[in-house]
């Protein structure tokens, strides 16, 4: 194995590699932090060219997670398992038993779910083998399933305290341009259209496009011009890295705040939009929905307790926005200094026992 490239400011806690030639399982589980909670974020399994990009790929989405987690204030840390699928056939079932023994083995320190690439069926597949797995199959009336619902509701309430702080209004008369729309971008509109907000979206799928228009009387962009539609908000709800050097100079939007992971192409790019005067609402901060459903799950919440901190999504963000107001940061930064500082804290177990 290469030399691991983390971020040396703060690195990784510890880095499991998995071999099991029987099942073909070839992975790595990465336990960024533990200080606040058992290291959870999803598995995601995928064909890498070789072990130093699955490895550099799980470092980068651990850390991601430590800071996500941090800022939902969940109990718990942050940490990614990622599979080097075989090439050519293989038994599925017995590549993922071998992952949920990996998993089993590390005594609760790392807790799964699903991410790309893996299934429901797979989650329920590790089951058989640990019980430190979320993202199984929906029981009605408790936390889990389809976790797109609460993504929308953080995201639309996020925008509501971003629209407030930005432009002194709520969203009633405002235009939003909303990118994608699967699971989140659909029920955004939903929501965005009952708040007053008029809508233009972009989706290559054209009935769905077509549905969303006629429901909500929303105008339709093509995929490539979304970003030049002239509106107050821009929602990236399909893609990671849409805003880059290339993009930010387009974009009329005066806020950014949407559901899609790794909005920002690099983080100069988020200091580009800073300079733009363009407000950008940290995406790990605004689409924590879908991980406080997983903990939810997995910690045995009420479905209550779910919506009362996915609506405190919108007070998170605030405390962002006034965090890089005081420290003069881009809220990007902003975030990224604000949990590295709470993953700083003791412990939550030294911090009980003091
Ligand atoms: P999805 O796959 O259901 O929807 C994505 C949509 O984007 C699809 O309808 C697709 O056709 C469309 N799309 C693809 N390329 C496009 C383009 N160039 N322009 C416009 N539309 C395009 O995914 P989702 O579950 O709705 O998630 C959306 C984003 O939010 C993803 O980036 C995801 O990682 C992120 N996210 C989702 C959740 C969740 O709870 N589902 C949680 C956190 C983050």
């Amino acid at each position: 194995m290469q030399e691991l490239d983390f971020n040396p400011a703060f690195p990784p806690e510890t880095v499991h590699l998995l071999s099991d030639p029987e099942s073909g399982l070839e992975g790595v589980i990465v336990l960024h932090s533990t200080r606040l909670g058992p290291a959870a974020g999803g598995c995601r399994a995928w064909r890498y060219a070789d072990q130093a990009s699955m490895a550099h790929d799980a470092l980068r989405l651990a850390e991601g997670m430590a800071y996500k987690n941090a800022m939902a204030d969940l109990p718990l840390g942050g940490g990614k398992s990622v599979i080097n699928l075989p090439r050519g056939e293989f038994d599925r079932r017995k590549l993922f038993e071998a992952f949920g023994r990996a998993v089993e083995r590390l005594r609760g320190d790392y807790v799964t779910a699903e991410d790309v690439g893996t299934s429901v069926e797979d989650m329920e597949t590790v089951r058989l083998q640990t019980r430190h797995v979320a993202g199984l199959s929906a029981v009605e009336g408790k936390p889990g399933g389809d976790p797109s619902p609460w993504t929308a509701l953080g995201v639309f309430v996020s925008m509501q305290r971003a629209v407030r702080y930005k432009f002194g209004g709520d969203l009633a008369g405002l235009k939003v341009a909303v990118q994608g729309l699967g699971h989140v971008g659909s029920a955004l509109c939903e929501l965005l259209h009952e708040a007053g907000a008029r809508l233009v979206v972009a989706e290559p799928r054209e009935g769905v496009a077509a549905e969303v228009a006629c429901k909500y009387g929303a105008e339709i962009a093509h995929s490539n011009s979304i970003l030049d539609a002239q509106c107050d908000v821009f929602a990236p709800c399909a893609l990671g890295a849409v805003l880059d050097r290339e993009s930010v100079p387009r974009l009329k939007a005066r806020l950014v705040c949407g559901a899609a992971n790794n909005v920002l192409a690099s983080p100069e790019d988020g200091d580009a939009l800073a300079e733009r005067g363009v407000l950008y609402a940290p995406d790990y901060v605004v689409n924590a929905g879908g991980i406080i459903n997983v903990c939810a799950e997995y910690l045995g919440w009420t479905t209550v307790e779910v919506e009362a901190r996915v609506r405190g999504s919108g007070d998170r963000l605030a405390d962002v926005l006034r965090y890089a107001d005081d420290a003069g940061l881009p809220t990007h930064r902003a975030a990224d200094a604000l949990a590295r500082e709470r993953l700083a804290q003791p412990a939550r177990k030294e911090a009980a026992a003091a």
